[in-house]
């Protein structure tokens, strides 16, 4: 498994690759613009020439965006919706320049609607932004923890989603395991194969691109999503052993989105040597 780690956009490219070069990682996820704010600025177009060169100079990829936190794709807040689908459409063509393979988007949350028109507002968006650009970004499909009114934490609705997305081969799914424990479903030593199973059965393993690798301090069920060091939550050791040596999805890349506190990379190192410990 290529392993890395969700890295800081916020003080520039350059110190991104900084960062994901002093962790070693193999692969990397990034935003492309702060994940709190709904304005963003053009791209320093020398900037990102270096940045992928670094990229490939290091060996790394692929490199993932994930979206940022404001939009919601299955509002029913008309304003929202409208804002939501523009930004996914900005972060496609954001992705080409930056040369990802990946955005990973969460699906959404009904919030005051309802889950029928959440779920059809989804895949509305996604059809019509691919409509808008024709490039070859994967958008992945994050699974959620299953709080309150969010969608796509079952594989049931992530499948409804991709059945209706036109273009096929720019739809995927990226699980992370946090969430997918928080959901309910398996990942001990014994269960996770049978969750994997159920994976392919719902949806096709073939949709499974890209892993997010947090452990958990929600238990098994409880649907709240809180993310932990490796081997600290609820998960634990033996859940990621079968994660990762798992030979349906051991060639998957997968990176951390384990608790940072500011800029220190220990916690990060330590997770990551765990990691590959575990795969050997
Ligand atoms: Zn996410
Ligand atoms: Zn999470």
């Amino acid at each position: 498994m290529r392993l890395g780690v969700h890295c800081s956009v916020g003080n520039g490219l350059k110190n991104t690759i900084k960062e994901a070069v002093s962790l070693g990682c193999e692969t990397i996820q990034i935003f492309s613009r702060s994940p709190r704010a709904w304005g963003r600025k053009e791209f320093d177009l020398e900037e990102v020439k270096e940045f992928k060169k670094s990229l490939k100079e290091n060996n790394i990829f692929p490199l993932v965006v994930h979206m940022l936190y404001l939009p919601n794709l299955a509002s029913a807040d008309k304003k929202l919706y409208k804002k939501s689908v523009d930004v996914l459409i900005d972060e496609l063509k954001r992705c080409k320049i930056l040369g990802a393979k990946y955005l990973v988007v969460h699906p959404g949350r009904y919030s005051t609607g309802d889950f029928e028109t959440g779920i059809r507002n989804i895949i509305k968006a996604v059809n019509f932004a691919f409509s808008r650009v024709k490039n070859e970004i994967i958008i992945l499909l994050e699974n959620l923890a299953g709080g309150k009114t969010d969608i796509g934490w079952r594989f049931e609705e992530l499948h409804r989603i991709i059945e209706n997305v036109k273009d096929k081969k720019r739809i995927g799914v990226c699980i992370d395991t946090a969430h997918l424990f928080a959901a309910g479903y398996d990942i001990s030593k014994k269960g996770f194969d049978n969750t994997l199973k159920e994976f392919d059965r719902v949806i096709g393993l073939e949709y499974l691109k890209f892993l997010h690798l947090n452990d958990s301090i929600s238990e098994r069920g409880l649907k709240v999503d809180r993310h932990t060091h490796i081997g600290k939550g609820n998960i634990g050791i033996e859940g990621f052993r079968a994660v990762l040596n798992h030979p349906k999805i051991k060639n998957l890349p997968g990176i951390l989105e384990t608790p940072r506190i500011r800029f220190n990379l220990i916690k990060d190192r330590k997770n990551l040597i765990i990691l590959r410990r575990l795969t050997r």
